[in-house]
């Protein structure tokens, strides 16, 4: 296969797990990753069962990397932008020399963040910058823009900070997003709405207001209207699970989305995770309510 050829296979096997993980929030299962269906009557398996990294025979370099921050590689550092991926035990070349094809034909690769049992948070593209080979390890920019800060010693503080809004961008919202959305099995919270590709995470203290932790606890999975309501104090959530529905809107007369969609909705118990520690903190959702109950 010559490179521009792998080149778009790579980015036609991006594009079905992209599409694969819309569906679920977020996240792939590794039955998803073992054999993925790229279209075309073509499957494709995207990792490898035993090993962090996978380097198909037909491929010239490295196709995906899994990051498990429990396992046993040191890998799970993200400094000023790029990701720290350690060398396999005892190897320099052999797994290696693939990840560092991949460096000097710049094709792109996908890192598997592992979040749970058979659960993985596919990162797409990614791409190895450079190979630390003092410290054993590869530097991974996590998105295209930041593949040029990779030789640069020191970064300024813009440079800082524009590196850290992507990481926060490409790894942590999307991670935020794969884990709440699963706590949730995939339902609305207020609706119980089953597509993946219409539910949000939604912060129940944001970021902007300090303690936007990104924790399950402070997360809702609600469905895109929902969402936006819950932000525009249109509908809110009492300490008790309660949902309610401001008090302008159950006056107004309108079609079914006002009628069934939010009206429909008032008094309504929240549908929360069966576990327990994963259910929404009352102590948010009070300080939250009380701005709702003050819009309303
Ligand atoms: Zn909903």
């Amino acid at each position: 296969m010559n490179l521009a050829d792998e080149r778009r296979l790579r980015l036609r096997i991006m594009d079905a797990l992209a599409e694969a993980a819309l569906r679920s929030g977020g996240e792939v299962s590794h039955r998803q990753l073992d054999a993925l269906d790229i279209g075309g009557g073509q499957v494709r398996r995207v990792r490898d069962t035993s090993r962090g990294i996978w380097n198909p025979q037909d491929l010239a370099a490295t196709l995906s990397i899994v990051s498990s921050p429990t396992g046993p590689y040191d890998d799970s550092e993200v400094v000023d932008g790029l990701f720290h991926y350690a060398y396999r035990a005892g190897s320099l070349d052999g797994d290696n020399a693939k990840l560092r094809a991949a460096i000097y034909q710049q094709l792109p690769l996908i890192l598997l963040r592992k979040l749970g049992p058979g659960r993985y948070l596919p990162v797409m593209p990614v791409y190895a910058v450079f190979d630390d080979a003092p410290r054993r390890r590869f530097l991974i920019a996590l998105d295209e823009n930041l593949r040029f800060l990779a030789n640069s010693v020191d970064l300024s503080p813009l440079e800082r900070r524009y590196a850290e809004r992507l990481v926060q961008q490409r790894l942590h919202q999307p991670e935020f997003r794969a884990r709440v959305i699963h706590a949730y099995q995939t339902r609305c919270a207020v609706c119980t709405l089953r597509h993946g590709d219409l539910l949000d995470a939604a912060h129940i203290i944001g970021d902007t207001l300090g303690a936007g932790d990104p924790l399950v606890t402070n997360g809702l999975s609600l469905c895109k209207i929902h969402h936006a309501a819950y932000d525009r104090n249109l509908l809110g959530i009492s300490p008790g699970y309660t949902v309610h529905i401001n008090q302008r809107l159950l006056d107004e007369i309108d079609g079914p989305m006002l009628e069934h969609g939010l009206k429909g909705m008032h008094d309504k118990s929240l549908t929360v995770p069966d576990r327990k520690a994963e259910r929404p903190d009352r102590d948010r959702l009070a300080i939250r309510f009380t701005s709702f109950l003050a819009a309303s």
